[in-house]
């Protein structure tokens, strides 16, 4: 079981999600939302082997962790993960949407200038202003879509760029989130739970529940539902292997 995108230490009961992830799963990416929140949450909940922990700068709190970009930047350095970071265009954070692209972009030029980092990605209403950032940067490493919901057309272009996609539980109980992920290529999505973020049937998802995608793509991609959790376990493996190399 493997989950390219999750809050672990924003669960109530974070130790206790953590240490049933670090029993039963072979990955878990944990995404801080500060360069603080990194250095308090990368002390109670450890790096382990499955479990990366990203410094982080969430779009949706740009306004108010702006001073910390300094720290983040930083960070990068020893961090082959990056995230959450990004752009949220939305009606609630469009008015932070100048500041947001200043500190993204500094994020993605600074994972250029090191060679490359493997970035999960917010774009919620910005896919469009995410790219056009990613594309000024050539060398900036491996963008990560968490939860992309924007439009099939922007979708190519984030695949021409070789973008990743990670899709949880919550997005494909939507039909725009299922048309979305039909239209991502099969070798560029994994699974995330977005916890405890995301809910489905107003219930939490939990990390190790990222995997129950597998049988809704296995109904999108018309097959059956090991086939399609082949598939996303492989490119699982494939996305990880990237993470490790940088972290040589
Ligand atoms: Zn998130």
């Amino acid at each position: 079981m493997m989950d390219f995108h999750c809050h672990l230490d924003l669960y109530p009961d974070a130790r206790s999600v953590y240490a049933k992830a670090q029993q039963q799963m072979d990955f878990v990416w944990l995404v801080t939302t500060s360069p603080r929140a990194y250095v308090a949450t990368s002390k109670v909940l450890p790096q382990t082997k499955s479990i990366t922990v990203s410094p982080g700068l969430h779009p949706e709190v740009a306004d108010q962790k702006a001073a910390e970009l300094e720290l983040l930047l930083v960070q990068i350095a020893d961090s082959p993960a990056v995230g959450e970071v990004g752009l949220d265009g939305s009606a609630r954070y469009r008015h932070s949407f100048d500041l947001q692209k200043r500190i993204f972009t500094a994020i993605v030029e600074r994972s250029a200038s090191l060679g490359g980092r493997v970035l999960s990605i917010h774009s919620r209403a910005a896919a469009k202003e995410v790219l056009d950032t990613l594309e000024q940067f050539p060398g900036f490493g491996t963008a990560v879509l968490h939860w992309f919901t924007d439009s099939v057309m922007l979708l190519r272009r984030a695949d021409n760029l070789g973008c990743w996609f990670s899709v949880g539980p919550a997005m494909l109980n939507t039909a725009n989130g299922r048309k979305i992920a039909a239209a991502i290529p099969r070798d560029r999505i994994v699974a995330e739970s977005d916890g405890p973020f995301a809910k489905t049937d107003g219930k939490t998802v939990m990390p190790w529940e990222a995997s129950n995608i597998s049988s809704a793509m296995a109904g999108i991609w018309g097959m059956q539902t090991s086939t399609a959790s082949d598939i996303l376990i492989n490119n699982g493996r494939e996305l990880l292997s990237k993470i490790q190399k940088l972290q040589r």
